[in-house]
């Protein structure tokens, strides 16, 4: 089979000498573990062979998720997560039909670069994970916020989380978006600015106290300031602000920088 494998691979790659030169050091290790993995599990042919179609299609057009219709993509990764994960960890999942009992409530921006369970490895039942615009947690108001106020009730008072993470990000266009509010508080957008308007005031500081550097940089003080903007509106929910008393729930902020690919956290000290 592996030796079936290799031929396969040569065959397309000489489709495309330029992706294949591009490409070669991932292909390289990538057919490396695979005929590893072939070599220790006979049965996993299937799955190789999966594998394999996948690489292909990204030597031969950059991304497998690029080119895939989105019905296939769907199907293709829920085969992928079923076969490779699901079905070999019967124990884990076996426990997850019973219910949950996360550590962590995670606050993420919906950024597609930024999945928390991806740079964490976070396993499912871990992390009670939250994801919006420029990962922001508002003040307590039942009126303006109760899908967020939903989401921080249950995690703290049902679920019992003794972590409350808050993660911003690099390049976070939500941020960015805070940053261009005109100072007359004018908006353009339904929705956006008046979101991203609950860390205000990490803006105005940000803009005091690093009002020498360029925009950009600004930006990335911004990422972290509105992070903790976020931890102290998280002491004005009651529940969270009891946990933090007593002790049982601790508050921490991060950056997650996908450019340089560093991850910092620190924590909120009561
Ligand atoms: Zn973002």
């Amino acid at each position: 089979m592996a030796g079936r494998l290799r031929r396969c691979m040569m065959l397309c790659c000489t489709k495309n000498p330029v992706k294949e030169e591009m490409a070669k050091d991932t292909f390289e290790e990538a057919i490396a573990g695979l005929q590893k993995l072939l070599s220790e599990k006979g049965e996993l042919e299937g799955v190789a062979a999966a594998k394999v179609r996948q690489l292909t299609a990204e030597l031969e057009g950059g991304s497998a998720v690029k080119h895939s219709h989105p019905d296939e993509r769907l199907r293709a990764g829920f085969h992928h997560f079923k076969k490779e994960k699901y079905e070999r960890n019967p124990e884990l999942y076996g426990e997850l039909a019973k219910g949950q009992s996360p550590k962590f409530l995670v606050f993420a921006c919906s950024d597609s670069r930024v999945c928390p369970s991806h740079i964490l490895n976070f396993q499912p039942g871990e992390a009670f994970i939250v994801r919006n615009i420029a990962n922001m947690v508002p003040p307590f108001d039942k009126t303006k916020y109760s899908g967020m106020g939903a989401a921080i009730e249950y995690a703290v008072v049902h679920l019992k989380v003794e972590n409350i993470l808050v993660i911003g990000h690099s390049c976070c266009g939500g941020i960015k978006g805070l940053m261009s509010i005109p100072d007359d508080g004018t908006t353009q957008s339904d929705f956006i600015e008046e979101w991203v308007a609950i860390c205000k005031h990490a803006k105005s500081k940000v803009k005091t106290e690093w009002k020498d550097l360029d925009i950009t940089e600004q930006c990335t003080q911004l990422e972290k300031e509105a992070v903790n903007v976020s931890l102290a509106n998280l002491l004005t929910y009651p529940y969270v602000n009891e946990g933090v008393v007593k002790k049982t729930v601790s508050l921490k902020g991060a950056h997650y920088d996908f450019v340089k690919g560093s991850f910092e956290f620190w924590n909120l000290e009561s």
